[in-house]
């Protein structure tokens, strides 16, 4: 069947937020392609997921070379729902990619040189299947190589059309507040910094989201669900389809503790109060922070971006509740 979008996807403005000092905007949700994405992964899946985020007004798909497995082809798999299904709306969308972890043998596949990146994003782009990406990024701060250099390729990147915006993973605010000054004097700001923050992953909260305020940087923070642990997901065991079930590399059934399930229960009872499920009052909460602009959700399922979509419907917070938040996750 060819793919027609809903005519509705734009119905609503407050789905999308400017990022940063900047003219562009994305959607209160982002859509990332780490998991469910990959060779193999059933592609039918995979590009239900996208398409349906897209007919709910999701426009930004965040990849990265290594996104899988085997790395890259997340991005192949992106690559064919763009060219089979999305090639007439390319321009409605936003889609990011990243390099700086292990992505091929020897000492030019990995870390922050220039080498490095603009190797890789010229490799993403073919799998892509773009001419550019809308967003490039630097996955992670690499300790040895000169930050300089390192953002010096992201400036390239954008100079010679390869991307159109450049981007920070996983920076400290030192580093943040560093690589922000070296793009601001090469002409290319820095647009955004991808973080990871969730009810249950504060680190953000203590320096660097002052930081992107005073910068101007946009954020879109990542394992908003904390890989599902911060939904219903996980209350009656570890369902055979589940990410801890069927790919443990990133969360492992051992992390979800009696403990932690007697949190997110209690934090499920403080959702269903607000009229909530626990996914949407997770993404409430990281997305009541003035330094974030998206929450950049996974999803297994097209049910679950329908539920996580139902996050506008409430995005406020009493006092009180915030409170009642703080001593679930302190206790
Ligand atoms: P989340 O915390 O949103 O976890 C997503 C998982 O939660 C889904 O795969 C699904 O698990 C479960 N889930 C989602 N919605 C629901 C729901 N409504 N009800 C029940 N379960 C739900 O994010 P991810 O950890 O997947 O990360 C998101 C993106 O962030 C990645 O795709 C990537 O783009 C980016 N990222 C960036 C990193 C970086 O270093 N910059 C590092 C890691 C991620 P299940 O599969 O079990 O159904």
């Amino acid at each position: 069947m060819p793919y027609s979008p809903a005519p509705t996807r734009y119905d609503n403005p407050n789905f999308y937020r400017t990022c940063g000092r900047s003219g562009l905007k994305l959607p209160l949700l982002s859509l990332g392609l780490w998991h469910n994405f990959g060779a193999n992964d059933n592609f039918a899946n995979s590009r239900s997921l996208m398409l349906h985020a897209f007919d709910l007004g999701i426009t930004h798909f965040d990849l990265a070379n290594n996104y899988g497995p085997p790395p890259g082809s997340a991005e192949t798999t992106c690559g064919r729902v763009l060219r089979e299904d999305l090639a007439a709306h390319r321009d409605e969308l936003i889609i990011s990619t990243k390099a700086g972890y292990d992505m091929w043998s020897g000492p030019y596949g990995n870390w922050g040189s220039r080498k490095y990146l603009l190797a890789s994003l010229d490799q993403s782009l073919s799998r892509l299947g773009l001419p550019y990406v809308d967003i490039f990024y630097s996955h992670r701060f690499d300790p040895a190589t000169p930050l300089e250099e390192t953002m010096g390729a992201l400036d390239h990147a954008v100079r010679s059309g390869k991307a159109l915006y450049a981007g920070i993973s996983n920076y400290n605010p030192t580093q943040t507040t560093q690589a922000a000054q070296i793009l601001r004097q090469l002409g290319t700001p820095c647009l955004i910094h991808q973080p990871r923050y969730s009810l249950l992953e504060r680190t953000p909260e203590q320096g660097l989201f002052n930081v992107l305020l005073t910068e101007g940087i946009g954020s879109i923070v990542f394992s908003p669900l904390a890989k599902g642990t911060l939904t219903n997901r996980y209350f009656a065991g570890v369902p055979a389809d589940a990410r801890a079930a069927r790919d443990p590399r990133f969360l492992k059934p051992g992390e979800i503790t009696p403990a932690l399930l007697t949190q997110t229960r209690a934090l499920d009872a403080l959702a269903q109060q607000r009229g909530q499920t626990l996914a949407q009052m997770a993404l409430a909460w990281v997305l009541r922070q003035p330094a974030v602009t998206t929450a950049l959700i996974g999803a297994s399922k097209t049910s679950q971006i329908d539920d996580n979509v139902g996050v506008i419907k409430n995005l406020a917070f009493a006092d009180d509740e915030l409170t009642a938040i703080d001593r679930i996750l302190a206790s």
